[in-house]
């Protein structure tokens, strides 16, 4: 059996057999999917599989060791030879008092996935394309980005010995991203544009120059950002949440979301599907717009927020994002930067911590909750995407900071 499965058009079903042509169908122009065999084992025995995996301590090889292969049947049909893993995706959930009492939902918690090794979920799709980009044998990989693809594309490639082509809008990065993909040796491109000119212009290139397109329009990307949700499922014992909430830009992982859910409850894995809920920031909100009228007509909008990782006005995924709402009864909403910065404040002090647009997930709870669509009781996971230490200057400066003497006096006074 190969262990590459076959891509095909999500809208029209064309074959794509070639494999550096990723960023959409020759034919109709619609994204890419993968469809792989489905696996031997369901249910009960699917779950063991994975449990087992996850349980093993003297268990070796990235099943083991990734909290991505972990789910190896639901990626790709066989173990291929040389997975580029750097650890990735064995990322915590996490309960806090602070977060319940400001959500108001009593049984809510937190994926913390700014906790992977380049410190956002990325990695978990990044891990998979720079597989298959090996596997195809890639000469270069390239994408656009707000700042976190590039940071994980740049350490995969370099693990993997891949050069990478990074196209980041000029000024519009953060530090912290930044300095990742320059440590990591990508050919960093400052475009004058924003990250929608940055999207256009790297599907062209790829498309033209034959590179290797790393953004989540690449169905593998898709296939490695589903283990979020199994994951999270399994952390829950496979007993499905009412909601998953998380923020949305390019709508990548709205994507693959609901592609996992749907496949977990085919599979047996789970028995209901939690619905989900998307969180834009209102500056950069194209998708909540077109939600509220029932997806009538696709949105771009001119997009500005301080949540640089969702500042983006004309996503890529829209099409299977949509299919993603509709198939979990989900809900799109779109919330204020101070709301989100509210969010991040209150993430930090409950000793947390992510960046801005991680935060719009638990603002967007709070806002449903207040307006009644999410309940008291309802149990909900909430999606962070990336650490911290990504964007230093917008966290917030909350705790006391005191110029003081080489005395113990001084530590005295500071003392509570
Ligand atoms: C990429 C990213 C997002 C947006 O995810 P999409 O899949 O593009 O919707 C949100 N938060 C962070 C931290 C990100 O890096
Ligand atoms: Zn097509």
């Amino acid at each position: 059996m190969s262990a590459i499965p076959s891509v095909r058009c999500e809208s029209c079903g064309t074959h794509a057999d070639d494999p550096f042509a990723l960023a959409g169908c020759r034919s109709c122009g619609g994204t890419l999917a993968v469809s792989h065999e489905p696996p031997r084992l369901r249910g009960a025995a699917l779950r063991e599989l994975f449990d087992s995996r996850r349980g093993a301590p003297d268990a070796s090889g990235p099943e083991a060791t990734s909290g991505v292969w972990r789910f190896r049947e639901l990626i790709l049909d066989a173990d291929p030879p040389g997975i580029v893993t750097l650890g990735e995706g064995r990322t915590p959930l996490i309960a806090s008092d602070a977060i319940r009492r400001f959500t108001g939902v009593d049984s809510i918690s937190v994926k913390h996935e700014g906790l992977n090794p380049t410190g956002s979920f990325k990695d978990r799709g990044m891990t998979v394309a720079i597989t298959h980009a090996r596997l195809v044998g890639a000469r270069a990989v390239l994408c656009a980005s707000t700042g976190n693809t590039s940071s994980s594309l740049a350490a995969y490639a370099a693990h993997a010995g891949i050069p990478a082509v990074v196209l980041i809008p000029l000024g519009k990065v953060s530090p912290g991203k930044m300095a990742q993909t320059m440590a990591y040796g990508a050919r960093t491109l400052l475009v004058r544009g924003d990250f929608d000119d940055c999207m256009r212009l790297a599907r062209e290139a790829a498309t033209r120059l034959k590179a290797y397109l790393a953004n989540s329009l690449n169905p593998w990307r898709i296939q490695g950002q589903k283990t979020i949700m199994l994951d999270l499922l399994q952390q829950c014992a496979w007993k499905a949440p009412d909601w998953v909430a998380l923020p949305a830009g390019n709508l990548g992982n709205t994507a693959a979301f609901g592609r996992a859910l749907v496949q977990a409850r085919e599979l047996g894995l789970i028995d209901r599907i939690p619905r989900l809920l998307c969180v834009q920031a209102l500056g950069a909100a194209p998708f909540a717009k077109s939600f509220a009228s029932g997806f009538a007509q696709r949105e771009r909008v001119k997009a500005e927020t301080v949540a640089s990782a969702i500042r983006i006005g004309d996503p890529a995924s829209w099409d299977r994002a949509v299919l993603s709402i509709r198939a979990t009864d989900g809900v799109v909403t779109a919330v204020t930067d101070d709301a989100i910065l509210a969010a991040q404040a209150e993430i930090s002090r409950a000793g947390i911590g992510c960046e801005p647009a991680s935060a719009a997930s638990v603002a967007g709870v709070r806002a449903m909750r207040e307006q009644g669509v999410i309940a008291r009781d309802h149990r909900v996971v909430a999606v962070l995407t990336g650490h911290l230490l990504k964007d230093p200057s917008a966290a917030a400066a909350d705790s006391l900071t005191l110029e003081v003497d080489a005395t113990v006096e001084s530590i005295e006074r500071a003392l509570p």
